[in-house]
């Protein structure tokens, strides 16, 4: 496979397929539909499905399935062929209209919070025609949004078309206000840079806690660790480079522009960046990417890791949220234009982004709370769960001359009267390296780095795009009405910065001191985990935003909230029965099985010669001793603390009693175990050691 223009985007029914395969009539009507939301009518619908089953077939597919994503997290399938009998026996390949548009998979063993009790139980999926359909295997893979027959969203891309639209109506909106009349429509893009682990499967499979629950639970600290950046940027490995290969050649024929990969900072710890595109495409190419990763890494003997934290003591992995928005043109209104004009109408939006940021930090942040991002958000690895947004010094110099009317140092003009037309130049800054905020503008986007590695992003693009949704309808609400646009525009401009500035922090976030005078001075949250955050899903003011703008029902968002928690615990519960499992069954019994032996090795020396102390012996076994004891005690802390789990009034009540005793109670028998993994003998350890599965790939 050499060429890759040649195979570039190979399996999928992009543009160029449609273009080549369906009558200009057709092509045109869907092409209004992709590029407008205009409505499909059945005619068209059967040309595609003919000419998408005929491709699929001459690229060797058989069945065909509706690829959505319900709340799990992850993708789902359900494969029907396109076989169907003829009337002289044989079969012909069939493929309809009616089913390209609507499945109706069994919504009964997804998770839907309570609203299968209120409609019924089975539910549909509704192709997608924005985001291509691909060629999996022998499956066509068609992107279909899932719902329940009320027309509840029983999934991610529901909620995050409907933002998305919700976006492209105000950023309209304001575009129109600044004699844009041509933009046709308006979408967020996303690059989400992912960041894994790779290990040998080999040493995944010696260890239930990461086959059950995709993260060590026990393990001592390695003699080396990270500790001497040599991995980051480093050479890449033989073996890892041959997974990258391929990876990049799964991917590329999937048309996922898999651009740059390098090492991370943890050893074993790598990332993979596509080119950015249109944020609901994104979405499902993130969620292939992740899917093929652990496919590619399975051929080449690997595992793949893409939980937030699999390592205690070593960075965690996340994934970079880069988000923009632009004009069907191609237009960035996040990026610094040439002209003063083109400027205001930036600065609008980067305060807009300012304003909705500050506004719903609570949604933003509970977006990527799951129970394997609490391990790292805050852990001074990645960004706190404090939000706070960093726009580097010239533009925080720009905002800051805006809000006091005073000149902009950076400006050869004098004085910053508030016309649109003063409105000061200055140099987009593109070389932000400041990696400890959540929230960083990074020239011409912002970029979202409190995202798990895990997390599909769905989630934090869908209160991203709402809260920014919000912020343009109050501008365009005011400017609509405004006597004097350019007035009332410099006065919004300006109070937003003022009522806004405590967001803006261009300091070190993992400094302590900080989250100190985010919390006391400037009276910014900081929820600390899921229970914490979560149940602020329903706070008023979210709910009132987010149905207003159409994004999520009432009934909706108290699903969310239910299933998002109880994803929470369960998680938990199983970690914590995984560690159960352990103490007794492996770590306790090797550790005694070792004592024995070096009590046996004492008596023998003592017999041979009653002269000798074997002190050696006597306090290993004592020290051994004590371990297995409080290990034996901690584990039965532990099961009582998740047999209590029972008493919960509900979900609520259960993540909380998780939060302040299971977690800590995991704690604790973790570090009586990573004790006596350091004084047992090697030979003894009943599974792989922090060692052994950091530095297995070579
Ligand atoms: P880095 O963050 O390492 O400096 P880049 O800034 O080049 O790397 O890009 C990181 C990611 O941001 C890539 O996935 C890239 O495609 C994406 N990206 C670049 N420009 C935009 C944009 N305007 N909107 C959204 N994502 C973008
Ligand atoms: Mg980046």
């Amino acid at each position: 496979m050499a060429n890759v223009p040649e195979y570039f985007g190979s399996l999928v029914f992009d543009d160029r397929v449609m273009k080549a395969n369906l009558s200009a009539p057709v092509y045109q009507s869907l092409k209004k539909t992709i590029d407008e939301g205009a409505q499909l009518d059945l005619s068209v619908a059967n040309a595609v499905a003919i000419a998408m089953k005929d491709w699929a077939v001459a690229h060797g597919a058989t069945h065909y399935t509706h690829w959505f994503q319900p709340l799990t997290g992850i993708t789902a399938e359900k494969h029907d062929s396109f076989i169907s009998p003829s009337p002289d026996g044989g079969v012909i390949m069939e493929f309809s209209g009616k089913e390209l548009i609507k499945g109706e998979p069994d919504a009964s063993s997804f998770p839907n919070g309570g609203l299968r009790a209120t409609f019924e139980a089975r539910g549909y999926t509704a192709w997608d025609p924005t985001s291509y359909a691909f060629i999996k295997g022998k499956t066509l893979c068609i992107p279909t949004a899932f719902c329940s027959y009320g027309g509840q969203a029983l999934d991610k891309k529901t909620p995050l078309l409907r933002s998305m639209e919700a976006l492209n109506k105000q950023a309209l909106r304001i575009l129109r206000l600044f004699g844009n009349d041509t933009a046709k429509c308006v979408r967020s893009s996303v690059g989400p840079e992912q960041e894994y682990f790779l290990i040998t499967k080999e040493m995944y499979d010696q260890r239930p806690d990461l086959r059950f629950t995709g993260r060590t639970l026990f393990g001592a600290k390695p003699p080396k660790g990270q500790e001497m950046d040599d991995h980051y940027f480093g050479v890449i490995k033989p073996r890892v480079e041959a997974f990258m290969e391929d990876l990049n050649e799964q991917l590329w024929k999937l048309g996922i522009l898999a651009k740059t990969e390098h090492n991370e900072v943890a050893p074993a710890q790598h990332e993979l960046a596509p080119i950015y595109t249109t944020t609901n495409i994104a979405t499902d190419q993130n969620q292939l990417t992740m899917e093929i990763m652990q496919k590619v890494a399975a051929k080449h003997g690997l595992v793949c890791l893409l939980h937030e934290k699999p390592f205690a003591g070593v960075n965690g992995s996340g994934k970079h949220n880069n988000w923009s928005i632009a004009t069907d043109s191609g237009q960035n209104l996040l990026s610094p234009g040439e002209t003063p004009y083109e400027n205001a109408q930036f600065l609008l939006f980067l305060c807009a982004v300012i304003k909705a940021v500050d506004d719903y930090q609570d949604l933003l942040r509970l977006s990527v709370a799951t129970a394997g991002n609490d391990h790292r958000l805050g852990a001074n690895e990645a960004p706190p769960a404090v939000v706070s947004i960093f726009v580097g010094d010239e533009l925080g110099a720009v905002l800051e001359a805006i809000e006091t009317g005073t000149p902009y140092k950076g400006a050869e003009k004098t004085q910053m009267t508030l016309g649109v037309d003063v409105l000061p130049e200055f140099n987009r800054d593109t070389t932000d390296r400041n990696r400890t905020s959540p929230f960083a503008f990074t020239g011409n986007k912002f970029e979202f780095r409190m995202l798990g590695s895990s997390n599909s992003i769905a989630c934090a693009n869908i209160m991203l795009n709402a809260a920014v949704a919000e912020s343009l309808r109050i501008y365009a609400d005011r400017l609509e009405q405004a006597e004097d646009f350019e007035t009332t525009l410099n006065s919004m401009i300006r109070k937003t910065i003022k009522d806004h500035k405590n967001i803006i922090f261009n300091g070190n976030g993992y400094d302590e001191s900080w989250i100190r005078e985010a919390t006391e001075k400037r009276g910014l949250l900081n929820y600390r985990t899921t229970p914490d955050c979560m149940p602020h899903l329903m706070d008023k003011k979210n709910v009132e935003m987010l149905t207003a703008h159409g994004v999520y029902s009432e009934d909706e968002l108290r699903s969310r909230c239910d299933i998002m928690l109880e994803n929470y615990c369960k998680t938990v519960v199983i970690e914590g029965n995984t560690m159960v499992d352990m103490a007794k069954t492996q770590i306790i019994p090797a550790v005694e099985t070792y004592a024995a032996d070096v009590a046996r090795s004492g008596a023998a020396k003592k017999a041979l010669d009653p002269t000798l102390a074997c002190s050696y012996e006597a306090g290993l076994v004592k020290k051994l001793s004590e371990l297995t004891d409080s290990a034996a005690m901690r584990t039965r802390e532990l099961e009582e603390a998740l047999a209590r789990l029972k008493v919960a009034e509900d979900v609520v009540g259960e993540s909380i009693l998780i939060r302040d005793t299971v977690l800590p109670a995991m704690e604790h028998l973790r570090k009586v175990c990573d004790e006596a993994e350091t004084l047992t003998a090697r030979s003894y350890w009943p599974f792989p050691t922090y060692g052994d599965l950091l530095f297995s790939v070579r």
